[in-house]
């Protein structure tokens, strides 16, 4: 994708405020932004990175998109963003139009020699420790452009204790001119001793209408997708009214390729919540033999929402993330044990405890299934 002559902030209108609130003359050394997965916190913190670099002399019209700086880091090329991202995560980063050439970056965001083949696809989802060992080495050199230096981790919990420690020290003694980005969907795995030297900013998720409104503006860059209005507002449900994973699958679905993990996993939490909704009556190991290839965070997440909405409609609230499904719940909640319900939330919790090392996904599945059966019995 070529890159883009923009004149406003590409970032989501419920971040509006939170960017506002940044105080670009008396910026901290180290920010961490945190909030649920999928609501624009990455192309939020891109172009913060690149309002931080900007070398336009009006402060408040950064990014100007216009400056030499702006332009090298359009094209993936400032010399002074260090993006540590895993592979799965690169395409999400600002590239030229000759990505697939041999072009050396001097950034280090595209050190991909070293993956060969033989790597494995639990290690893409990793960050890697050489890259993180050497960026954070290269800090103790001044910036290249002599001004900020940019320093973007995401998902920080995908950091291994050992790179951890290598940030942890030198966010203890701040480089100068360095601003550390970091982001994490889950601010309880980060390390407090990270946490607490970073200036915290919660990105809020947007309400319905205006997610709904956003994601409908961004089909069009979609070209060729016809999706009906009502799939889209299910999609959108289903993922927990968050827009750009919303987008992501809209993306991945309509590119048609089975072997896109998220196409996978959607279509096994749409089983997973087809199997859930028959209460008592779930076919368990069934549901478990159809999803378990799924990416086990996903379908916890899926049953986390459907249960979090049945504990709200059995205490006379409405549904958060399945209001379509409001007849199904309220029916559900007339057997549903309350007790065997909340016990079976903590389960649910302690299981995405590990979900990032998960032992036996089918087995696990198939005992929250189980257990998940028990609820409704009398
Ligand atoms: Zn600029």
């Amino acid at each position: 994708m070529p890159p883009v002559e923009r004149s406003e902030l590409n970032i989501a209108p419920w971040l509006r405020p939170l960017w506002d609130a940044l105080d670009f003359a008396n910026f901290p050394n180290a920010i961490l932004l945190h909030g649920q997965a999928g609501i624009g916190k990455f192309a939020f913190s891109i172009e913060l990175a690149k309002a931080l670099l900007c070398e336009s002399s009006d402060r408040l019209t950064k990014p100007c998109d216009h400056c030499e700086a702006c332009h090298w880091f359009n094209t993936g090329n400032h010399p002074d963003f260090i993006a540590l991202v895993p592979e799965t995560h690169r395409k999400l980063l600002p590239h030229g139009d000759y990505e697939s050439d041999e072009t050396p970056k001097k950034g280090k965001t595209a050190r991909e020699d070293s993956d060969g083949d033989g790597a494995e696809k639990k290690e893409k989802k990793n960050i890697s420790i050489e890259e993180t060992r050497s960026a954070i080495e290269g800090l103790s050199i001044g910036s290249h452009r002599g001004g900020n230096r940019v320093i973007l981790i995401y998902p920080l919990e995908m950091l291994r204790s050992d790179s951890a420690n290598t940030l942890l020290k030198s966010l203890e003694e701040p480089p100068a001119n360095t601003i550390f980005l970091l982001l994490a969907d889950r601010v309880d795995r980060v390390l407090p001793t990270i946490r607490s030297r970073c200036r915290l900013l919660t990105a809020p998720r947007p309400n319905r209408t205006q997610g709904l409104a956003w994601l409908k503006s961004q089909l069009p860059l979609i070209a060729g997708l016809q999706a009906k209005e009502g799939d889209i507002e299910t999609i959108y449900d289903e993922q927990g009214g968050a827009p750009y994973s919303v987008l992501d699958s809209l993306r991945a679905r309509h590119n048609k390729d089975d072997k896109d993990e998220l196409t996978i996993s959607i279509a096994a939490s749409r089983y997973l919540l087809q199997s859930m909704a028959q209460g008592g009556r779930i076919a368990w190991l069934d549901a478990a033999e159809k999803t378990h290839k799924a990416q086990f965070s996903f379908l916890l997440a899926t049953m986390q929402r459907w249960v979090s909405d049945l504990l709200l409609v059995t205490q006379s609230g409405t549904p958060r993330y399945y209001p379509k499904h409001i007849g199904t719940l309220q029916g559900l909640s007339q057997t549903a044990q309350l007790p065997k319900l909340l016990h079976f939330w903590k389960s649910l919790v302690q299981a995405r405890r590990t979900e990032n090392h998960p032992l036996a996904n089918r087995i696990q599945l198939e005992a929250l299934l189980a257990q998940y059966q028990q609820i409704f019995e009398t």
